[in-house]
């Protein structure tokens, strides 16, 4: 896949020119002295040294930082069990497939907990969760902190974001207790147990991971003063519906449904109507046995989170109504009625699906064949065709289940959310959907990856304004060495006033059968400056291609104004609310009822409502400090301990981690307080080394004049041994810090280590 970024140039650097910048590196090694002959065979060596490569724990020592030595490194971590490794300012985490003993137990917990320094030690996700633990107490006042895990599907984000929050529920266990069914809980398993139920409701089994998320989901963890946890919120984003009633060839439905099946007992499934071996054309993949078809685990989590046994039964009840759907197939009527009626064998499941909903089974019928179309003041009733049937069962049932999970997570989020007078801090974990792009793309592609354009952007620009806010306060001067970010992909899907989803939306609201052919033409001609659009011309699939941060991506148009509409038709909703199961009732209460024929859309388009909900999430990340760790699945078939390249490689391309190092690469990602460098580094200096056998004493008292002119002297003796082109570009001494690149650092330890 072609790279959307190569016409970008990614970097930063500094103005060398200016007043502030020490100008003794250039001086003391002008680029024309010959380059010491031991250090170009050191560079030489860690060019060509497979063998040492998976000592390598950040990336950014990697040299040269390209596609290929990045994913050798990684491949040679891979090989000898390391997971983790860092990439600058990320961290990557390469799945292993398998259960790895002790590298997240509790001692290995506490070990990075209670190190001084834990960026000392190897890289590990706890020691992200550590440095936010610590960071969320910051110097000057509190700062909230953001985890941003992403990776593609099957990479291991819900993973680790279930890691982080096993170590804060460990290291960060309040008093706190909460009560419920007469039972006193601690809140940490509270929120620990709010997992198992989103994962029920909203995770299947795909093509590529046996547990794959199908929602996105940012979860809150709330922080006292102590920095106790003592609560959490959850927000979700954009559950994958369709699935509900479509699931691809060899995937499944949401666990719960197997669950269901599986783990009920036979009194439970008399009151669902499932009796033994009847077969639900929505549960497809039945005999297939995974970890998480695991009921009893979910209904435990439901009794801690206080849904009590009266409420479980009206879930349950829905959730069978919902297969009992599912088994309901329309046939045209032999008669001139031009209604459509059931196939034989469904009457009996649509009898069931009413009994289970607790809504007239004639009422439902009706609603499921005849449309109501207002003229005027009147009402006309309209028999449907078949295939509008089949739509109108389908969407009943995808409102009843996402309308569901809505409710679930609100009753999650009040089961597990603090009193907003006793937390005052957060650390949040998102778990998103990565760059998706398969063979065939619609609506819910186009949303998730401009979802991660989203994160890229705020990635890129938080990265450059952190170091840049460094170098100012350290007084050097700064300047982006020409830098473009992902913008212009932006602008082309959600600017204003004319990009994807303004036309998206216009054509969605015009009250005309959506034509794929019309939208394309719209696209085309309004669009057709966006270097970041195009289309082929001789497709016969209305189609256009966007050019990613990630890579390019064709998108189906065909479907795609209808998706975006979401229609539900008001009689269905009209039905729901009058059930007489208490959860239907009250999760459609608030739904517009009225029967004409505008009312019941939904008003707000998918893509509004997402562009909204992604907006408010951008808003909590921009104030907040973030941290990144990219996931990477190093194979397709989830084969433990398999590392695949060209996998890894699309990967790395598409999260744009060689984008990432050279960026960390370009700046100056070491950094150390003068009195840390003279304490490590004064060795290298004859003086010391001759005079001093031990580490020379640097007064704590020493002004940083002092120190600055002693790390100079110092540089200055290290640097004379050799010249690169860019010596300027290895090293900086700011007011109270030296701030170097990779490199430097590896020679000074070189220095050091020949003393
Ligand atoms: P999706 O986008 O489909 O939700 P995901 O990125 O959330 O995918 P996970 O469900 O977290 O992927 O991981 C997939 C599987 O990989 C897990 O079920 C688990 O078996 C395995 N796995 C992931 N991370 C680890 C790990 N650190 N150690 C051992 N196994 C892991
Ligand atoms: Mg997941």
């Amino acid at each position: 896949m072609s790279s959307a970024t190569d016409q970008r140039n990614v970097g930063v650097g500094l103005n060398h020119g200016g007043a502030t910048v020490k100008g003794f590196v250039q001086k003391a090694c002008s680029p024309d002295r010959p380059l010491n002959d031991s250090l170009e065979g050191e560079l030489q060596a860690f060019l060509t040294n497979e063998d040492q490569l998976h000592t390598y724990d950040d990336l950014t020592k990697v040299n040269p930082v390209t596609p290929t030595t990045v994913l050798k490194c990684l491949q040679a971590r891979y090989s000898v069990k390391v997971f983790y490794t860092n990439a600058g300012c990320t961290l990557v985490a390469l799945n292993p497939f398998q259960p790895i003993p002790d590298l997240y137990s509790l001692d290995v917990m506490k070990e990075y907990h209670c190190a001084p320094q834990p960026q000392e030690s190897k890289p590990h996700i706890f020691i992200v969760a550590e440095e936010a633990y610590r960071n969320v107490q910051g110097q000057v006042e509190p700062v909230n902190q953001s985890l941003v895990v992403s990776g593609e599907s099957g990479a291991g984000k819900t993973w680790t974001s279930r890691c982080l929050m096993k170590y804060y529920a460990t290291v960060a266990a309040s008093s706190s207790v909460v009560k419920s069914q007469g039972t006193v809980e601690r809140i940490e398993k509270r929120v620990l147990d709010s997992n198992p139920i989103m994962e029920a409701f909203g995770n299947a089994c795909t093509l590529r991971n046996n547990n794959s998320s199908r929602f996105g989901k940012y979860i809150q963890l709330q922080l006292d003063r102590c920095q106790m946890l003592v609560g959490a919120s959850v927000q979700t984003y954009l559950l994958e519906k369709t699935r509900v009633a479509c699931q691809l060839a060899n995937e499944r439905n949401f666990h719960i449904f197997y669950q269901m099946m599986k783990g009920a007992t036979e009194e439970q499934k008399k009151e669902w109507m499932m009796p033994q071996g009847q077969h639900f054309a929505w549960l497809p993949n039945v005999e297939k046995t995974i970890e998480e078809d695991c009921f009893q685990e979910t209904v435990e989590a439901m009794v801690h989170l206080g849904i009590d046994t009266e409420r479980q039964r009206q879930i349950f009840r829905i959730l069978a109504g919902i297969l009992q759907l599912g088994n309901v197939n329309f046939c045209s009527s032999a008669d001139e009625s031009h209604l459509c009626n059931l196939e034989e064998q469904s009457k009996e499941s649509m009898q069931r699906a009413a009994e289970l909903l607790l809504v007239p089974a004639v009422e439902l019928q009706s609603c499921l064949t005849v449309r109501m179309l207002k003229a005027g003041k009147q009402s006309v009733l309209k028999p449907c065709s078949q295939a509008e049937c089949s739509v109108r069962r389908d969407c009943l049932a995808k409102t009843i289940y996402a309308q569901l999970f809505e409710w679930l997570v609100t009753f999650i989020n009040n089961s597990i959310c603090a009193d907003q007078s006793t937390w005052c801090n957060f650390i949040g974990v998102l778990d998103v959907y990565g760059f998706e792009c398969f063979q065939i793309n619609n609506l819910e592609q186009l949303c998730i990856n401009y979802a991660n354009e989203k994160l890229q952007q705020h990635f890129v620009a938080h990265y450059l304004r952190a170091q840049q806010e460094e170098y100012v306060s350290e007084g050097l001067e700064w300047s982006f060495v020409k830098y473009q970010d992902n913008q212009r992909c932006l602008d082309l899907l959600e600017g204003s006033p004319i990009s994807v989803f303004s036309l998206l939306n216009e054509e969605s609201r015009l009250n005309r059968a959506s034509d794929a052919q019309t939208f394309r033409i719209r696209l085309e001609k309004e669009l057709c400056d966006n270097a970041n659009i195009s289309w082929d011309k001789f497709s016969k699939e209305p189609h256009f291609t966007v050019a990613h941060y990630a890579g390019k991506v064709n998108y189906q148009i065909q479907g795609m104004v209808e998706k975006n509409k979401d229609p539900v038709p008001p009689e269905l909703i009209g039905l729901l609310q009058k059930a007489d199961n208490p959860l239907l009732q009250q999760i459609f209460a608030d739904k517009e009822s009225d029967n004409s024929p505008t009312k019941g859309l939904s008003k707000v388009t998918v893509v509004s409502k997402f562009k909204n909900s992604l907006e408010s999430l951008m808003k909590i990340l921009h104030n907040t400090t973030p941290h990144y760790t990219r996931c990477i699945k190093p194979n397709p078939d989830c084969k433990p301990l398999t590392f695949k390249k060209e996998e890894v490689i699309m990967q790395l391309e598409a999260c744009g981690i060689v984008e990432t190092i050279h960026i960390s690469a370009a700046g100056f990602p070491i950094r150390i307080p003068f009195k840390s460098f003279i304490q490590r580094y004064g060795l290298i200096r004859p003086k010391y080394s001759k005079l001093n056998s031990g580490t020379p004493s640097v007064d704590a008292e020493a002004d940083s004049v002092d120190a600055s002119q002693e790390v100079e002297e110092l540089l200055r003796m290290v640097l004379q041994y050799q010249t690169f082109e860019k010596q300027s570009s290895l090293v900086h001494c700011g007011r109270t810090k030296v701030f170097l690149t990779q490199l430097m650092l590896d020679l000074l330890e070189g220095q050091r280590g020949k003393i």
